[in-house]
């Protein structure tokens, strides 16, 4: 049986993992660590599960004695005016985070890391391997999510090569889906929640820059392959994502289109808006030929919006999320406490 640790599972990306996790039979207790900055209890709330363990806490000061058979560190935020806004504590989180799950890994566990097609930068190749170095500006406006992706890949992969660390890093291409937060900032999410509140949609720049969208099921499921596979030879990072590049106006015209043509405004590009990025699926291909992006763009922004209509619709005042005692609930989750642990 597996002691799981998940920093970040209360996050968008981290909470659909956590689903995947416990339909594992294996998985005798699941540890989640997140500080709720970008993540949400709300993300969390429908589980009922005993296994899970809520802990609210900064992963790089996390307090426990307790030790990990797998260790998922997805504990970043991912919307650049999100960690634009907060650099330090973006690096901190990614690396020293990292410093300290390592402390919690078992002899022979497993460490898996959600990096981030960010370690591109602004790519000069297109689609892009894994090989590519990237483009990336050190002292940019970019850097606190790029570089610390980047340092803590080359923190594992090191450990990797010098102690034998069994690691497992993907790096996502733009996902989305429900459970992104409302003000989280990102295009899909911007779009969609600008045109359920009334407002125009904001493209920034001519909206000709792309992008390669990624349906959250489908991104975690690749994850998951990956992260849960044994008998593999592959060692690297491993792209994950859809490889059908879209233009950022045309998912903006496409969501107008889904709520009867809401207007369009462009605004100033963010400071270095990468002009494109698409994923080479060679490697993850060769890894997990059986696994492969099922959720047409069209059809993931639909249910996204389905899902945000549901979310920002007026509802009654309800126990709040992680901690609430609901009557169906049979077990409260733990919520604090290295007691538990
Ligand atoms: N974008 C936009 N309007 C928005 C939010 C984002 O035009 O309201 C653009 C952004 O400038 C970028 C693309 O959409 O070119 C994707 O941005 P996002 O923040 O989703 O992801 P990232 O830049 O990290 O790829």
């Amino acid at each position: 049986m597996k002691r799981v640790l998940v920093a970040g599972g209360a996050g968008f990306i981290g909470s659909h993992m956590c689903d995947k996790l416990l339909l594992r039979k294996d998985v005798s207790k699941l540890v989640v660590v997140d500080n709720l900055w970008t993540g949400r209890a709300e993300n969390l709330a429908h589980i009922k599960d005993p296994r899970l363990h809520f802990v609210r806490s900064d992963v790089e000061t996390l307090q426990t004695s307790d030790t990990f058979d797998e260790i998922y560190h997805f504990a970043s935020p991912a919307s650049p005016p999100w960690y634009m806004k907060e650099p330090k504590r973006t690096i901190s989180a990614n690396l020293l985070g990292a410093f300290r799950l390592l402390d919690l890994l078992k002899k022979g566990g497993r460490f898996c890391f959600t990096s981030s097609s960010e370690v591109y930068g602004d790519p000069l190749v297109s689609p892009q391997p894994e090989s590519y170095k990237g483009q990336v500006d050190c002292t940019g406006p970019r850097s606190s999510y790029d570089e610390s992706k980047r340092c803590t890949e080359s923190l594992l992969f090191e450990l990797q090569r010098t102690q034998g660390l069994d690691v497992r890093v993907v790096r996502p291409f733009n996902c989305y889906g429900p459970r992104t937060r409302p003000d989280d900032g990102r295009a899909v999410s911007n779009f969609i929640t600008q045109a359920l509140t009334g407002r125009s949609i904001t493209v920034f720049g001519d909206g000709l820059q792309s992008r390669s969208w990624g349906y959250v099921d489908d991104i975690t499921e690749g994850f998951a392959r990956y992260f849960w596979m044994n008998e593999t030879d592959y060692r690297g990072p491993l792209n994950v994502g859809n490889d059908r590049e879209i233009s950022v106006l045309d998912v903006a015209k496409y969501v107008s289109s889904l709520m009867g043509g809401v207007p369009i405004v462009f605004k100033p590009s963010p400071p270095q808006d990468p002009t494109n990025r698409r994923p080479d699926l060679t490697n993850a291909k060769y890894v997990m030929p059986e696994w492969s992006c099922k959720v047409s763009y069209e059809e993931g922004v639909a249910k996204t919006l389905d899902w945000f209509r549901a979310e920002l619709k007026p509802r009654a005042p309800k126990a709040s999320a992680i901690g609430a005692r609901s009557p169906r609930q049979r077990k409260p989750m733990q919520l604090s406490g290295f007691s538990s642990l």
